[in-house]
């Protein structure tokens, strides 16, 4: 009797899962090729997971941060649509963002001349590295400069002047949740340089209206422009994200440089000139939050 199993049936016995629960009674589901790594920072748990449909994936306590399939979607609309239309930004802030994807987009940006990135946790960064090559290259770019530290402390302290701040921070629960409040906005605003923009993925209005309702009240607040802007991630909770645009003197319609997008030769796969200017209009549902 031989033992010995193609391909087909090892896949067949490894009948490996993963779920992440959306809003407790609802989730997303999906087959596990393997477990690269699982661990517990000073922080959080950190599990990298290869998955049939979305390639590699990073799950922060439990919750997906990003898969190779989808991210670029996230991490496009994060950074180019600040960007084309603060005009030529010398300087940029990313609070979060230790897979280091929404510095791959920035980095392709040449006025951009001193990236900073400000991650809590030290292990998402080595994790990140490890086990996806664009962001060892993104972490490699002499621009860039990281730190590790609570991102609301670094800007209550911070006297340096940005022209783009964009905050790419996990979800609302520790040690993310003070990213979404209204002290932290505040300090952001202090230290975005005259003309600049800041931005920030806001979560699900869907699925999570009262954080959206929350972040845009203590936005409006604070900047003249201040204005939500949608995409479609597959493997976020209800698919639509949301994401805010704020600043003083920039408008993200009125001056949208679609020339400079156009010769920009960025590559992107998700963000257009079109794309740039459908991502602010709202469904009704979605209006009537704010
Ligand atoms: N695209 C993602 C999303 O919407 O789910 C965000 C992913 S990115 C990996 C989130 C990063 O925020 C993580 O690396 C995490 O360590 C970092 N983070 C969480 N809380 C933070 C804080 N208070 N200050 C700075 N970084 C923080």
């Amino acid at each position: 009797m031989s033992f010995a199993m193609t391909h087909a049936e090892k896949e067949g016995f490894w009948n490996l899962w993963f779920s992440e629960l959306h809003k407790g009674h609802v989730g997303m589901t999906y087959k596990v090729k393997s477990i690269l790594y699982s661990g517990q920072s000073r922080f959080q748990r950190i599990d990298v997971l290869d998955t049939h449909e979305y390639g590699k994936m990073l799950v922060l306590y439990g919750s997906v941060m990003f898969t190779e399939k989808d991210e670029f979607v996230y991490h496009e609309m994060l950074s180019h649509v600040p960007y084309f239309a603060a005009r030529s930004p010398a300087s940029a802030l990313v609070i979060g963002g230790g897979d280091g994807f929404t510095l791959r987009e920035l980095l392709k940006h040449r006025t951009l001349e001193r990236l900073t990135l400000v991650d809590i946790d030290e292990m998402v960064i080595e994790k990140c590295k490890e086990f996806f090559p664009d962001s060892k290259a993104s972490f490699t770019d002499p621009r860039v400069t990281v730190e590790f530290a609570d991102g609301a402390e670094f800007v209550r302290r911070s006297d340096r002047q940005f022209d783009l701040i964009l905050v790419d921070a996990s979800d609302p629960v520790p040690p993310a949740d003070v990213l979404f409040k209204p002290r932290f906005h505040a300090d952001c605003k202090k230290i975005l340089a005259p003309g600049g923009v800041f931005a920030a993925q806001t979560e699900s209005p869907f699925y999570n209206p009262d954080v959206f309702k929350e972040v845009f009240s203590s936005l409006s607040d604070l900047y003249d422009v201040c204005m939500p802007y949608l995409t479609w991630i597959p493997t976020y909770p209800s698919a639509l994200w949301s994401f805010a645009f704020c600043s003083d003197t920039r408008h993200p319609l009125h001056d949208f440089d679609r020339e400079a997008f156009l010769e920009s030769g960025i590559g992107a796969r998700w963000y257009n000139e079109d794309i740039h200017v459908a991502s602010f209009a709202l469904p009704t549902f979605v209006r009537q939050m704010l």
